[in-house]
C-alpha cells in the first residue's frame, strides 16, 4: 500500500473509531495484566464476564498470590485453557509479589518472565500504558493486514514487523484499536461487508475475501 493509500486509511478509521481504546474492562495496572492474560485465544467479552467475580474476590496480587487453585479455576471456568491460565495467573501475581514489590513490571524482559506471559501479552500491556510504542497483531490485526495489502507475513511477528515499517510509531496504538474495532465489525473472518466498508476504495480485496 503506498503512502497516499496509507494516509487515507489512517484518516477513514480515525473517522469511523474515534475513540480507540481496548474492550477489556479495567481499572488498575493489576486488572490489565489479568485481563489481558485471560484474554488470550478468548473474546474479550467473555473476559469482562469473568472478572468483575475475579477482580471482586482478588482485588490485588496480594490476595490473588494466596489463592486457591479451585476457587480461581471456578470462576475462570468460562474461559478457554481456564485450568492453564489459573495455574499462570496465581504463580504470576506471586512473581509479582517476590520479585518486583508488588508492580507491574515495565519492560518487555521482566514482563514475559512471569508464567503466562508471552511476547504479545507484554506488548499489549506496554502499548496500553503508552510505556513503548509497540503493534500487538492479533487475529482480527493479522486477517486485516493482508486483506489491506499491508503485509504478506506468515505469522503475528512478522506483520508487527511489517506494519512498524509501515507506519510511524505515534499511530501504533491508535491503530492496533481501530483495526480490531474494524475487524470485529465490518472486516469479520467468514462474511467481510465489502459493500458497506469505507475502506473498499483501498482495499486490494474488497469484493474478493471469502
Ligand atoms: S473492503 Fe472488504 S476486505 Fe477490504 S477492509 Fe473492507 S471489509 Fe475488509
Amino acid at each position: 500500500m503506498g503512502p497516499q493509500k496509507k494516509k487515507t486509511l489512517i484518516s477513514a478509521l480515525a473517522a469511523l473509531y474515534p475513540e480507540p481504546r481496548s474492550e477489556l474492562n479495567f481499572a488498575n495496572h493489576y486488572q490489565l495484566l489479568i485481563s489481558v492474560m485471560l484474554s488470550a485465544q478468548c473474546t474479550d467479552k467473555k473476559v469482562n464476564q469473568v472478572t468483575p467475580e475475579l477482580f471482586g474476590s482478588y482485588s490485588s496480587f496480594v490476595t490473588l498470590s494466596q489463592a486457591k487453585l479451585k476457587d480461581v479455576e471456578r470462576i475462570i471456568r468460562p474461559i478457554n485453557y481456564f485450568k492453564t491460565k489459573s495455574k499462570n495467573l496465581i504463580a504470576t501475581a506471586k512473581g509479582v509479589m517476590e520479585r518486583f514489590g508488588g508492580e507491574v513490571p515495565e519492560t518487555q524482559e521482566e514482563l514475559t518472565s512471569l508464567p503466562g506471559v508471552g511476547n504479545k501479552t507484554a506488548n499489549v500491556i506496554l502499548s496500553e500504558r503508552g510505556i513503548v510504542p509497540a503493534f500487538p497483531v492479533d487475529t482480527h490485526i493479522f486477517r486485516l493486514s493482508h486483506r489491506l495489502g499491508l503485509s504478506e507475513g506468515k505469522n503475528p511477528d512478522a506483520v508487527e514487523k511489517d506494519l512498524r515499517k509501515a507506519f510511524p510509531s505515534s499511530e501504533w496504538r491508535n491503530l492496533h484499536h481501530r483495526l480490531i474495532f474494524h475487524g470485529r465489525r465490518v472486516c469479520k473472518a467468514r462474511s467481510p461487508e465489502c459493500s458497506v466498508c469505507s475502506l473498499r476504495k483501498i482495499c486490494p480485496s474488497a469484493g474478493k475475501s471469502a
